[in-house]
């Protein structure tokens, strides 16, 4: 049985209470670790420690070339340490070896691109005087201290979206992962104490909403990065604000794929296969919605069905299974409601619906597809994070348009077609952070990455992901040394 413990100013704890947690693996419920509890005790230590590293200036002091290599040594470190770090993944969260295997990269590419940002001095000086009279200064200081809290669809590259742009702006960090995938997480810890970044700057605690909102509340925190559902991004935000706490929020999507009537129907049905069920639709930005005219509804919705028919259910473990287990029960029986749901509202089940037949013993369902779904059901405007895909059908390209955009989400978008112009044209007009032209889920560590409406407040990845993690401040240098001459003289100032 493999044992964690809590990383707090350089040390691996045991919770203040003693508590531990089971760490169970969704392919067959079994549990393979015991992790240390964190308490509200160990939270706030935890976050002491962020605070002590931060005013001490042992991180913040650091040159830019200081700090970049530390952060380049953390993403070599999650290189070499890939095997078992997917292993871990792969057995607390389910996620697939080939999901799991690009996760590895991804983590590493965040950190190495972070390492490379570290190096660009975000000050600027404004053209907004003239010479001789003042000159106009921006900076950009880190922020402080950060609560992290991250979700556990895609652990470790979570863990360093945070991690990796809060060090390269000079800030000292708390993470909490999700309770399911604390263990990469507390793995991820003793890679980072191998490295010479400095005691308190990284600190990894656990536990759930508790531990949470002391991190969300805590006045010793400076910022609240914030990675999770819309839900409990509402209640970050409400109380984030009780010290007015800088804010950034990646929240839930019910993302739309539009496939014009000119797309290459191969690659769109591919493409929209792998934009829902890609890690069994437990993706933020997960094609949930399939937006369709008449003209080729029958035919993408019959390729569809049998795509699904060729996806390879199996244990994550192996090379070549496509759809593994989901995250856990509580996730298992959430989707499996929604596909109840689904019925009752009437739209028309194509495609699985349950759970597979061999694999009751783990949290698997079916991938599922649903047709004639009306935008207004639930199915489609409620992020059911699961294997379901709802495809709608559209009078045409401006009514697609009109229902892609007819959700309280707005976190990403797609279109298939074999006209650039035309589908620029229409991804201009999609209410999402990110929108892909004939692709799905590629995003880019240098592009920044969030949503309009309620999938977020704020930006992740790139210089924007950088500077999110910075104060902004404007030095303002008179060059005017002589009184006389100053703008206010005569004005408050009672002059001899
Ligand atoms: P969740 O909102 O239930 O939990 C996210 C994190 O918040 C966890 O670490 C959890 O322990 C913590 N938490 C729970 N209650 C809290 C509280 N009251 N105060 C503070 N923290 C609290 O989400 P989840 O089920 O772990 O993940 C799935 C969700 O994450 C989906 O909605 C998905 O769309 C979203 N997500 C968004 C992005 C993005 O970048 N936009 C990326 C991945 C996942």
């Amino acid at each position: 049985m493999l044992e964690y413990k809590i990383y707090i100013n350089g040390e691996f704890r045991n919770s203040s209470d003693g508590g531990r947690v089971d760490a169970v693996n969704p392919y067959d419920r079994s549990v393979f670790a015991k992790l240390a509890k964190s308490t509200i005790a160990d939270t706030k230590s935890a976050i002491q420690a962020a605070r002590n590293a931060f005013d001490s200036g042992i991180w913040s002091d650091k040159s830019r070339e200081e700090r970049s290599a530390i952060i380049k040594q953390i993403a070599d470190k999650i290189k070499e340490n890939s095997a078992l770090l997917q292993e871990l993944e792969i057995k607390e969260s389910g996620s697939t070896f080939k999901k799991s295997k690009d996760d590895m990269f991804l983590t590493y590419r965040a950190a190495s691109t972070f390492a490379k940002l570290a190096l660009v001095d975000l000050s600027e000086v404004l053209p907004i005087s003239k010479e001789g009279v003042s000159k106009n200064i921006v900076v950009h200081e880190p922020v402080g201290v950060v609560s992290a809290i991250i979700p556990w669809n895609f652990p470790l590259q979570m863990a360093m979206w945070k991690i990796a742009p809060a060090l390269a702006a000079g800030c000292t960090i708390v993470l909490k992962p999700a309770p399911e995938t604390s263990v990469s997480a507390l793995e991820l810890a003793k890679i980072i104490d191998s490295t010479d970044l400095p005691k308190g700057v990284v600190n990894i605690i656990t536990g759930d909403a508790e531990v949470g909102e002391e991190m969300v509340t805590n006045p010793l925190v400076d910022k609240v990065a914030f990675t999770g559902s819309t839900e409990i991004g509402k209640k970050v935000m409400s109380l984030a604000s009780g010290s007015m706490k800088n804010v950034t929020l990646e929240l839930g999507g019910k993302s739309a794929g539009i496939i014009l009537d000119d797309a290459d129907l191969d690659l769109a049905v591919d493409g929209s296969a792998y934009a829902g069920y890609f890690h069994n639709g437990q993706c933020c930005v997960a094609g949930s919605r399939l937006i369709l005219t008449n003209k080729i509804y029958d035919e993408v919705v019959e390729r569809l069905k049998n795509k699904l028919a060729k996806m390879k259910i199996g244990n994550p473990m192996d090379k070549d299974t496509d759809i593994g287990p989901l995250v856990s029960d509580k996730q298992q029986k959430r989707v499996l409601e929604y596909i109840e749901i689904g019925k009752k509202e009437g739209a028309r089940l194509v495609y699985g619906g349950g759970v597979p037949k061999g694999f009751e013993t783990g949290c698997y369902v079916e991938p599922t597809l649903f047709a004639d779904v009306d935008n207004d059901m639930r199915i489609a405007q409620e992020e059911i994070f699961g294997p379901v895909l709802a495809v709608i059908k559209a009078k045409d390209e401006n009514d697609a348009i009109r229902i892609a955009n007819a959700s309280n989400f707005g976190l990403a978008g797609g279109v298939w077609s074999k006209d650039n112009d035309k589908a620029m044209k229409v991804a201009r007009k999609l209410k999402a952070g990110t929108v892909w032209v004939n692709e799905w889920h590629l995003l880019s560590d240098s592009a920044p990455f969030g949503g309009y409406k309620q999938s977020g407040v704020g930006r992740e990845l790139g210089l924007e992901g950088l500077k999110a993690y910075t104060e902004t401040k404007h030095i303002h240098v008179d060059e005017i040394l002589d009184r006389k001459k100053k703008f206010w003289y005569n004005v408050t100032v009672p002059q001899d």
